[in-house]
């Protein structure tokens, strides 16, 4: 019988094609965010200063395809680097795909719009500073708690 599944459930994400593992980035923005991660306790805290490449208006990255050549501490997500990511968001769709969660309604490949994410409050859309604008060593007093991650 034929599998009537989308291929975010029916598939693994290292059996995903190009084009369905891009497809599965919902376009939050949340990755691209400063993060400071406690040398102790390996907790992971997110700040709202985005990465210089980060477009606020879309929250999509502005020079993707050599993104990791201009930014060098920017990392290319593969299936293999997923679940050891602690610091995925809990909303990040590579994370619920390889956590056999579902997908959030307001996912552009379930809602087929692009925009929903922004709608549903769930990207970084209006609540970024660029990492221009501050002194990267004083990262600590833009921490914020409205990014869930996987802390130990
Ligand atoms: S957190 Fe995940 S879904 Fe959001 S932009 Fe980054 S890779 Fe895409
Ligand atoms: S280089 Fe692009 S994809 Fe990488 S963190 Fe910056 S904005 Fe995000």
């Amino acid at each position: 019988m034929e599998n009537k599944s989308p291929f975010w459930i029916s598939k693994k994400l290292d059996e995903l094609t190009l084009e369905e593992w891009e497809s599965l980035c919902d376009g939050c923005g949340i990755c691209c965010l400063y993060k400071l991660e406690d040398e102790e306790t390996r907790e992971i805290y997110y700040t709202n200063v985005a990465c210089r490449l980060l477009d606020p208006k879309t929250c999509r990255c502005t020079n993707y395809e050599h993104r990791t050549e201009v930014v060098p501490t920017c990392l290319r997500l593969t299936p293999e680097l997923t679940p050891q990511l602690k610091w995925l968001p809990e909303t990040c769709a590579y994370r619920r795909i390889w956590e056999r969660k579902p997908l959030f309604g307001w996912h552009p490949l379930l809602s087929k719009n692009p925009d929903t994410v922004h709608l549903a409050h769930a990207s970084v859309l209006g609540k970024t500073i660029p990492e221009i604008s501050i002194n990267l060593n004083d990262l600590e007093e833009f921490i914020i708690d409205w990014v869930e991650v996987n802390n130990p």
